[in-house]
């Protein structure tokens, strides 16, 4: 039984996250004697994916526009075709809407937010983040088949290379919805990708003081969040709010600036790597969970520090 793992592409092109499957992938294949097969969805080549561990390379062309009900029914085709019994995926914005109709599709157990390799391949055990990301969980899976859907950017790229082969198929899937309309969001970073963020919170005391933020975020591109407040009275868009009730996030830097820490806000970006907080009171909740602090007024400090890093890039 084969692991498939299904590798999401931005109009063609691969992402971390992408390659983060591949390789996770590869760590439950060897740990239960077999091989990685992935399957790509649109034109796309896939022959990179060898570079990280896939030993088979699908690609379904057409349908490039995601449709999670169509995409599951392909995935589930695939999986079947190949005689997988687990499949791999990326828990990103997309990968979250899928992976619920892709276990009814492929009568699979679903193990979601996965944090680590599989403990145990029999019977499957992945570790889980859990309870808002403050704890963990291990959760067994005592069906036949089960799909694991990993935190982007919380494992790191696992993969080796391998001989690959491409091959195409053309499983067309089937769905009872149709993707209307879609609008993106241009020239921004999507947050849940973004390995940097800066985000500010109530502190700046109004939106027009958010172009320090930008100005920051462009020089170090970051993508720019912020607090449920400051979505919720219309400061910023409802697209960057993160947190329990946002977007939760895991970039390799996080930059919290006239934010307090509300265990809230926490449960959505305490799985950055390193957590910088500047706050002018000393007392807030949010240094405990920083990695560096700095204790300041956010209108000297933000174009300080932005000063100081534009000095060093062109020094660099
Ligand atoms: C059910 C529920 C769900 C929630 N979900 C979320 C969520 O998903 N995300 C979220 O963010 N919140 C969420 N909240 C709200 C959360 O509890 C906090 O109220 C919110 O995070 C506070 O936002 P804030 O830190 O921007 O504002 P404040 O709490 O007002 O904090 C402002 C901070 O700015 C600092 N400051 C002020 N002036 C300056 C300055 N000049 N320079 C530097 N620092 C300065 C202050 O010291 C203070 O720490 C939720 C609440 C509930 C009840």
């Amino acid at each position: 039984m084969s692991v498939l793992v299904y590798v999401e592409n931005w109009g063609g092109s691969f992402k971390k996250s992408s390659f983060e499957a591949v390789g996770y992938a590869a760590e439950v294949a060897k740990a239960k004697g077999t091989e990685v097969v992935a399957v790509c969805i649109g034109n796309v080549n896939g022959d990179e994916l060898a570079q990280h561990g896939a030993s088979k390379t699908v690609v379904v062309a057409g349908n490039e526009t995601f449709n999670a009900a169509q995409y599951a029914s392909i995935i589930s085709e695939v999986a079947n075709g190949v005689g997988a019994d687990v499949i791999v995926m990326s828990g990103t914005n997309n990968g979250k809407n899928l992976a619920p109709g892709l276990s009814i599709k492929f009568e699979a157990a679903l193990i979601t937010n996965a944090v680590a390799v599989p403990s145990s391949v029999d019977p499957l055990t992945v570790r889980r983040s859990a309870f808002s990301t403050k704890g963990f969980v291990d959760y067994k899976a005592n069906s036949g088949k089960a799909i694991i859907s990993i935190i982007p950017n919380a494992i790191g790229l696992l993969g080796e290379a391998v001989s690959g082969v491409v091959e195409t198929s053309s499983a067309s899937g089937t769905s009872d919805m149709e993707v209307s309309n879609v609008e993106t969001a241009s020239g921004k970073i999507p947050l849940p990708e973004a390995e940097l963020v800066i985000s500010a919170g109530r502190g700046l005391k109004g939106p027009e003081n958010w172009t320090m933020v930008e100005e920051l975020a462009e020089l170090l591109g970051a993508g720019t969040a912020c607090s449920k407040p400051v979505s919720d009275i219309g400061w910023r868009p409802h697209s960057e709010h993160v947190g329990q009730t946002g977007i939760q996030i895991n970039p390799n830097l996080y930059i919290a600036i006239g934010i307090s820490g509300a265990i809230q806000h926490l449960a959505g970006v305490n799985g950055s790597k390193t957590i910088v907080v500047i706050n002018i009171d000393p007392e807030a909740p949010f240094f405990k969970a920083a990695d560096y602090g700095i204790v300041g007024d956010a209108f000297e400090v933000v174009p300080k520090l932005t000063e100081a890093i534009r000095a060093f890039k062109a020094n660099s």
